[in-house]
């Protein structure tokens, strides 16, 4: 049978005595239970904890020797950050040695001559099962790539130090880094890990000058539990230099989200509040940090607000579907040949709640689901309606959240709407965001097929705001283009502008698509993009989004220029 012990590394043990009957002794006693190294005088000990330091689990050391004695090698290795985890048990017959020896960090003493056998194989294993326990607990405490608390023994610092020192201004910090997941897919996970490591040395250094504990909390997300300091800005700053010291060809960027110390509000509280600031810095380029402050305060009130009354207002009916008209502008006089389903919410108390407002908040916790399938259902009920009134088939667009495509149930439920309203898939187009492609391109450019491949037509929206590259365009599968309203805002005053929107309309020549252009407000936006070859617009100068009832007057007034054409 396999004794366990041979499962395991043996465990390694130096014994240094300069007289050789004594290690000799010691030798037997523990030979069948460790690997044993000999040194017969302090030098060549010292020499052999060097060399072995990764691997040996104890020194036993005689306290009188000649060259170099026990003491002073306690003294070095104590001294030696590199060293002083390893435990030594001291060798002595004198018991006054014993003391000094314990004082100077011997973990444990054997007397001589050596009687007891067990006596001495239980010290050797007791104080090894010791120091082993308190290095799997350092390793617990301390994040081995950025030597910074890990989360556990952040928070209960955290924790002890609000509950000792309630009066100390101790502020939450939380760092993070703009696309990180980017950053390690461009430079690989190496250099990932050394900008992780830089920001840690940043953050010890900061904490060298300031009170305070600092964790990496969870892949790139920092938090700072400190002393208020003189100046946030700074400590961002003196970051963002050890970051980018370290390339200058990738472009790092950090974010910093700050919550001032406020009486009796718990550390985790206060964290959420600074995770919250960060959290806003997101996708901003004009600051790279931001303090909670009570307009937060309010704003995050209101999302939970909003948050808790979603079901109410699905119940209640207080979602309803706008629609906006997109025309066709190569016609004379240009002709309404689909529309965009708008989401409005009107609550009772707030009034309308615009949804830029609500949709990222739903995105996040999953409710989402819920509203795209009230939108989508109520636009293919909308498209049959007219249909049944007006004998024509107005296509519709809905738009799909970045968290749609996660959902298994997305097709069926499409599907099944196409069937329910006896639709052409066609008539139910679906708008995806550029930046919804380019987070999970994979899984989008899959179930985009998908999709096609049953039928429905693809909008890109807000194309622009994203970050596609042209190579990662061409392999996207997508039938129409919606140019970002940011584009169309200046083309009359802003020749730049305009030359961008003559590169949107190159792109989606070159991807043999049409282009819509968004946020059209001006007859002179309009000739503008008219001669630039622009096919399709959406915007206040056609019409704002309408609640069905008005929309139908757009639908009617159409069908009575196509009767005075005699189309
Ligand atoms: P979007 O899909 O890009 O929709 C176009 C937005 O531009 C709409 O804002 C529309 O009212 C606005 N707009 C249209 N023409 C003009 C114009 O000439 N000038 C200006 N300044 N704005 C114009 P809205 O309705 O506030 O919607 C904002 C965003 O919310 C939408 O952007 C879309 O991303 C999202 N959204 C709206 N409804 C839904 C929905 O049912 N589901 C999901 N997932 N998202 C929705
Ligand atoms: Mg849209
Ligand atoms: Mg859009």
């Amino acid at each position: 049978m396999i004794k366990s012990k041979q499962l395991k590394k043996p465990q390694l043990v130096l014994i240094v005595d300069d007289q050789e009957i004594n290690r000799d002794v010691l030798g037997m006693i523990l030979e069948d239970d460790y690997d044993i190294l000999y040194a017969s005088n302090g030098r060549e000990a010292l020499q052999m904890i060097e060399e072995y330091r990764d691997s040996l689990s104890v020194v036993l050391l005689d306290l009188i020797m000649p060259e170099m004695d026990g003491f002073k090698v306690l003294d070095c290795v104590r001294n030696d950050d590199l060293l002083k985890a390893i435990p030594i048990i001291v060798l002595t017959a004198e018991r006054n040695a014993e003391l000094k020896a314990l004082e100077m960090g011997a973990a444990d003493f054997i007397t001589k001559p050596f009687d007891m056998h067990e006596v001495i194989l239980a010290r050797v294993g007791r104080i090894i099962e010791l120091s082993e326990g308190r290095q799997l607990i350092q390793a617990a405490e301390f994040d081995s790539l950025t030597k910074l608390y890990s989360r556990n023994f952040f928070f209960e610092y955290a924790n002890r130090i609000h509950q000792y020192h309630p009066n100390w201004h101790m502020d939450a910090i939380v760092i993070n880094i703009e696309q990180f997941h980017s950053v390690n897919a461009l430079n690989g996970r190496e250099f990932g890990d050394r900008v992780l490591a830089a920001i840690g040395d940043g953050i010890r250094g900061f904490l060298a000058d300031t009170e305070g504990i600092a964790s990496r909390f969870e892949a790139d997300r920092f938090e700072i539990f400190c002393q208020h300091p003189d100046d946030y800005q700074a400590l961002l700053d003196r970051l963002q230099d050890e970051v980018n010291a370290l390339s200058i060809n990738a472009s790092i960027r950090l974010r910093m989200g700050v919550a001032p110390w406020r009486r009796d509000v718990e550390p985790v509280l206060l964290f959420d509040s600074a995770r919250a600031a960060c959290s806003m810095v997101r996708g901003n380029y004009k600051t790279r940090l931001m303090v909670y402050d009570e307009e937060m305060h309010q704003r995050e009130l209101m999302d939970q607000r909003l948050l808790n009354d979603l079901r109410r207002a699905v119940e209640e009916r207080e979602l309803t579907v706008f629609y906006q008209p997109k025309y066709n502008v190569q016609c004379d006089p240009p002709k309404l040949c689909s529309a965009e389903a708008l989401i409005r919410w009107k609550h009772p108390e707030l009034g309308m709640v615009p949804p830029g407002r609500f949709i990222p908040l739903f995105e996040g916790n999953g409710q989402i689901s819920a509203v795209d399938s009230f939108v989508w259902n109520e636009a293919a009920r909308q498209i049959a309606e007219w249909r049944e009134k007006f004998r024509i088939t107005l296509p519709v667009s809905v738009n799909l959240s970045r968290v749609d495509v996660f959902d298994p149930t997305l097709e069926a439920r499409l599907e099944g709407l196409i069937e329910r309203y006896g639709l052409e898939h066609r008539a139910l187009k679906l708008e995806v965001t550029e930046s919804a492609y380019t987070d999970n391109a994979e899984q989008m450019i899959e179930l985009i097929n998908r999709l096609r491949a049953k039928g429905f037509e693809i909008e890109m929206d807000d194309f622009g705001s994203g970050y596609s590259s042209l190579n990662m365009l061409s392999y996207m599968p997508i039938d129409v283009l919606k140019m970002d309203m940011q584009f169309v805002r200046n083309i009359t005053q802003s020749e730049k502008d305009f030359k961008l929107v003559e590169l949107v309309l190159d792109i989606a020549r070159y991807l043999k698509v049409p282009v819509v252009a968004e946020g059209v407000e001006t007859e002179a936006q309009l000739s503008m993009l008219k001669g630039a070859g622009c096919d399709l617009v959406q915007g206040y100068y056609f019409s704002r989004p309408l609640p069905p009832e008005e929309f139908e007057s757009l639908i009617v007034k159409e069908q009575q220029i196509e009767r005075e054409n005699g189309v």
